[in-house]
């Protein structure tokens, strides 16, 4: 059992290794040595770009471990056929023991002299070329192994372009070199002329050496532009950096210079549609880095380079006042210049409409304020009205109050007048017949309700006819308020004192007997007496009879209650008047006595 689980691990592992293979051995990278081939010197701006563009694919080579020389051969600079040859034998003998991979070509020159002279250096290693026109390219007889990028230089896309967005062009002003450098990045003027069409005139300067150019093109009209194709060497024989050279023109022409390679932005040319030296150095390197890993050179044709685009130097335009919105759809902008809007389009829109809502928030305020004042005034109107209304509501309201209350206390005065006169007696003020007859009732109803004695007593003036007569009647009148007087003098507060007509009057006596209301009444006799009244110098003595009876039971009515007193008083008359006399009722008995004024009394006793 044990030998046989030994045995499946070893088999597993042995399936596992053969199917997946052993890891460290797969991801061992390739060790392949290149070599570089500029043919002028390394400060081209054209080289540096080629130079920049080569590291940076061939660094993004994982699987490969490049050991990478790069050669300036400097064959404009030095055109001596003696140097050049001795530098190519220098490099036989530089690279015979080093075994090269694959050789980079920088241009169709260096290509042509490569293939002269590379049977001496390394025979049967592969050559990629770029930075090359197609035309120059098919002018030669290439061996299989080698391969590469061509592209095609076209300003006469430049051409068209100027003309459209600058119709009053009337020249353009050609500049380019007459060596063997840029002869085939050179168009011919034919196929240009052709291309700015009849009403445009081409001015081709390529017959002058440099400094007479710069001079030509300083002076030109602003009709014109100039098309600089290229210039490694001028008409005298004199070699430069085209990028200097296009610099130079750009420093002083007052017209827009138009160029055609991507490295020559920045010197002062606007543009143009271009050649681009960055891609086709791209596409060599991966086509390389293919041939490196193993694919065979004839399965990788001759790539034609279709990135030529329009690149514009957005500072050199906008020197000529030429707008974006001029130039081709899909045109690269390099040195784009960024107005504030276009730097902070975000941040300006978000404080515009904060600005925006803010105002409208103010306005919306201003409105609404407005409104409420408005209205706040309007309502303070309303409520002034209101309280002007208020107030002379409440004027007329008091005034009619006022009148209300007068009206009331009037009636009132005028109620109270009457039941005064209704119940008072007009000469004397003391209640009349009817207000006793009031009163009275009252008073036998309490007496009953309480079992209080209740005594009453009549009181008739004697003779007053008589005062009447002799002393007038108003000396009577006085007589009767004098009677009046003295008699409630001698009366309590709870007694009931009435004038009953004439010279007839009435006392009730609450809680008193007959005895108690004789002695009271006698008392007031003696002061009616006791001395004659003086009315205006005349004396008059004024005498009373008084009749005293008291509440015999509870049936009793008014009128028997009076009917006795008035016996009383009649029977005080007929004794002789001045006298009281007293009919009272005893458990059921009338009894009835006389008290004279000189206090000798004489009784009668009888039984009713
Ligand atoms: P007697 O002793 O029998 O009562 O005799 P008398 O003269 O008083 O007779 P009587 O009581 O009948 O007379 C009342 C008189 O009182 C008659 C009337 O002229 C007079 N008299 C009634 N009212 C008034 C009054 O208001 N003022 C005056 N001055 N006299 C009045
Ligand atoms: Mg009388």
């Amino acid at each position: 059992m044990k030998t046989f689980t030994r045995s499946f691990f070893l088999v597993c592992l042995i399936s596992y290794l053969l199917v997946l293979g052993i890891p460290e051995a797969s991801a061992a990278p390739l060790k392949k040595s290149v070599l570089v081939l500029f043919p002028y010197q390394n400060d081209l701006p054209n080289h540096e770009i080629s130079y920049q563009a080569l590291r940076e694919e061939f660094g993004s080579a994982d699987d490969l471990v490049l050991d990478v020389y790069y050669e300036y051969l400097e064959l404009l600079r030095f055109p001596d056929p003696t140097y050049q040859q001795q530098m190519f034998d220098l490099l036989a003998v530089k690279y015979r023991d080093k075994p090269i991979d694959l050789v980079f070509i920088h241009n169709e020159v260096l290509l042509k002299r490569w293939l002269e002279q590379r049977g001496a250096i390394l025979p049967s290693t592969p050559v990629v070329f770029y930075s090359t026109t197609t035309a120059a390219i098919q002018g030669l007889q290439l061996p299989p192994d080698v391969t590469g990028v061509s592209g095609t230089v076209d300003f006469t896309q430049s051409i068209h372009w100027i003309l459209r967005t600058r119709p009053t062009v009337n020249e353009i002003v050609l500049v380019y070199g007459t060596g063997k450098a840029e002869r085939q990045w050179i168009q011919p003027v034919e196929l240009l002329q052709k291309a700015a069409g009849e009403q445009v005139h081409l001015t081709d300067l390529s017959g002058l050496p440099l400094d007479q150019i710069k001079q030509r093109v300083a002076a030109l009209p602003p009709t014109s532009v100039v098309l600089y194709e290229l210039m490694f060497t001028d008409a005298a024989g004199k070699t430069y950096r085209p990028v200097d050279v296009l610099r130079e023109l750009s420093a002083v022409s007052p017209v827009p210079v138009i160029s055609g390679y991507d490295q020559g932005i920045g010197t002062g040319t606007i543009g143009g549609y271009m050649f681009s030296t960055e891609q086709q150095a791209r596409d060599a390197a991966q086509m390389g880095l293919h041939i490196l890993r193993g694919e065979a050179v004839s399965n990788i044709p001759i790539q034609e380079d279709q990135s030529n685009r329009f690149i514009f130097d957005h500072i050199a335009l906008q020197r000529f006042d030429i707008p974006l919105s001029d130039l081709p759809p899909d045109s690269i902008i390099r040195n784009r210049q960024y107005s504030p809007w276009e730097l902070y389009r975000p941040q300006i829109i978000t404080t515009i409409t904060f600005i925006a809502i803010l105002s409208l928030l103010v306005i919306i305020l201003l409105i609404v304020t407005r409104r409420l004042n408005r209205t706040r005034l309007a309502l303070a109107d309303l409520n002034l009205n209101l309280e002007n209304q208020v107030q002379e509501r409440t004027a007329t309201l008091s005034q009619t109050n006022i009148l209300l209350q007068d009206e009331i206390t009037e009636r009132t005065r005028l109620e109270d007048e009457l039941r005064h006169q209704a119940t008072t007696d007009t000469l004397t003020g003391i209640s009349n017949r009817r207000h006793f007859l009031e009163l009275a009732q009252n008073e036998i109803n309490r007496a009953k309700r309480l079992n209080h004695p209740l005594a009453i007593a009549l009181l008739d003036i004697d003779h007053f006819k008589n005062i009447n007569d002799v002393y007038g009647h108003a000396t009577g009148d006085q007589a009767l308020m004098a009677f009046v007087t003295t008699c409630h003098l001698n009366l309590r507060e709870i007694d009931v004192f009435a004038r009953l007509g004439g010279d007839e009057f009435v006392i009730l006596l609450p809680e008193t007997d007959c005895d108690q209301a004789y002695t009271a009444l006698e008392r007031f006799r003696k002061t009616l007496t006791a001395a004659p009244f003086d009315f205006a110098g005349q004396s008059v003595q004024i005498t009373s009879s008084i009749g005293i009876s008291n509440l015999a039971n509870e049936n009793e009515s008014l009128d028997t209650f009076l009917g006795r007193a008035d016996e009383a008083l009649y029977q005080a008359k007929e004794a002789g008047r001045n006298q009281i006399a007293i009919v009272s009722v005893h458990d059921s008995r009338v009894l009835s006595q006389v008290a004279w004024d000189n206090e000798k009394s004489k009784i009668f006793k009888r039984n009713v």
